[in-house]
């Protein structure tokens, strides 16, 4: 019986084996989770297609606290500034609309709208509708389009997230980190284990369907031990997509001073790639795929915003400190929320920084972030979109690196293989230009 998933990119899947048709992205797991393309080119969404339409991503720049171990553009404090800066957020959403038109002047299909932050569930319902609405005057927002919120557990009530759900908003991505009280703790979160099921059970009440929920490991004084119930609890919560990060201590945190002092510890490379390889296992055999390096899904969840960034596909960032991928160039904004409200109430550009993206740039850039997908590079598709075949820009640098096993060629994708996965960056060295 041909049964129809939605791919990646909102398509409905007719093929009689069971898998997607995008031409670019396919992805589908089959019941026994192994990652499989579709054969048979029934119909396809050819990469200029997909050039031609765009994500979009709002920056809400608002915490109650800050982590101990965040580098983000983030504010604590300044909860006043929510309503002058949606107001200013609407008319950036405005201007970028200007700026995406088509060359018929008609407004520019969107396929995916992303609150982030920050903490957009500070926002209110009516102010995160307004900002939706804003978007839809701009541009054309496909009627399917993934419209995900980040959420904090703790800042989530039944009746905001009922409201979320009629505003259009239609995926929560829920800021868990762990369920471990004391880890939550050292990590500076306000959240408690509790809450973190609540967010979800009130979520599903809400008819949410698409849930995201964060984890983070290699945390100081996390034992495997922590990490088994944490995903042990994750899973009994049966959200749709997971998110599991490494911590990475950047500098100018909290975090940093106390490493560089000695009062903390996170864990070591050997101990992080345990935790990494016992949830990858863990998680398929849930049901979930590995369809990033740091992302699981089961079928027809994974996130089609985040794969408009690892198909380096274009998107415009809105919001202080947003950046921005169009027409050969990469731009932001200015990062202070002040100076970006003093700036858009002026009706100026917010836009700080910009650099020109050139073509064998735009190919490193592509190559490697698609090897960071389970998928790996559609090589047809490279070849469509640069008109060079991939083999012919990396020349011998390919076969050096196929040949050390860290890459495998499936007809007409290339992937990195299990070793390759597990070495990530040096392949990436290895194979692309400089
Ligand atoms: S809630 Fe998220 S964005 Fe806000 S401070 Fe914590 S880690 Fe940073």
């Amino acid at each position: 019986m041909t049964r129809a998933y939605t791919t990646g990119w909102g398509q409905e899947c007719p093929c009689p084996v069971n898998c997607s048709i995008a031409s670019l992205h396919p992805f589908y797991i089959t019941k026994k989770t192994t990652m499989v393309t579709c054969t048979t080119q029934i119909s396809a969404v050819p990469v200029q297609q997909l050039l031609e339409t765009i994500s979009l991503y709002l920056h809400i720049p608002f915490c109650h606290t800050r982590c101990h171990y965040c580098d983000f553009n983030t504010y604590a404090g300044i909860l006043p500034l929510r309503e002058p800066y949606v107001q200013a957020l609407q008319v950036e959403v405005e201007q970028a609309g200007k700026l995406a038109q088509r060359p018929d002047g008609t407004p520019r299909r969107a396929r995916t709208i992303f609150f982030g932050g920050g903490t957009p569930s500070l926002l209110s319902a009516i102010q995160t509708a307004r900002l939706l609405r804003a978007c839809r005057s701009a541009f054309a927002i496909d009627q399917d389009a993934e419209v995900t919120l980040e959420a904090n557990p703790g800042t989530l009530t039944l009746e905001h997230l009922i409201e979320l759900r009629t505003a259009g908003i239609n995926r929560l991505s829920i800021g868990a980190q762990s369920f471990d009280a004391v880890l939550l703790k050292t990590l500076g979160r306000i959240h408690t284990p509790d809450e973190i099921c609540q967010a979800v059970y009130a979520a599903r009440s809400a008819s949410f369907t698409s849930i995201n929920l964060d984890f983070m490991f290699g945390l100081p004084g996390q034992t495997m031990q922590h990490w088994y119930e944490t995903l042990d609890q994750a899973l009994a919560l049966h959200p749709e997509h997971l998110s599991l990060y490494s911590l990475i201590i950047e500098e100018g945190t909290p975090f940093y001073t106390w490493t560089q002092e000695g009062s903390i510890a996170p864990g070591d490379e050997d101990l992080c790639a345990d935790m990494y390889e016992y949830a990858d296992e863990r998680l398929r055999a849930a049901g979930y795929e590995n369809y990033e390096i740091s992302n699981w899904a089961l079928p027809g969840h994974q996130c089609r915003h985040n794969l408009t960034y690892w198909h380096n596909l274009p998107y415009l960032g809105m919001g202080a400190g947003a950046y921005s991928s169009f027409a050969g160039r990469r731009f932001s904004n200015v990062l202070a929320p002040l100076e970006y409200i003093r700036l858009l109430r002026a009706r100026r550009s917010p836009e700080a920084e910009s650099e020109t993206v050139d073509r064998v740039q735009e190919m490193t850039e592509t190559a490697f972030l698609e090897l960071r997908t389970a998928m790996g590079i559609h090589l047809p598709s490279f070849e469509q979109r640069f008109s060079q075949p991939f083999a012919q820009f990396v020349g011998d640098r390919l076969h050096t690196v196929e040949a050390a096993g860290l890459l495998e060629q499936t007809q007409e994708w290339l992937r990195l293989s299990k070793r390759g996965r597990l070495l990530g960056n040096e392949v990436f060295l290895r194979l692309l230009p400089n």
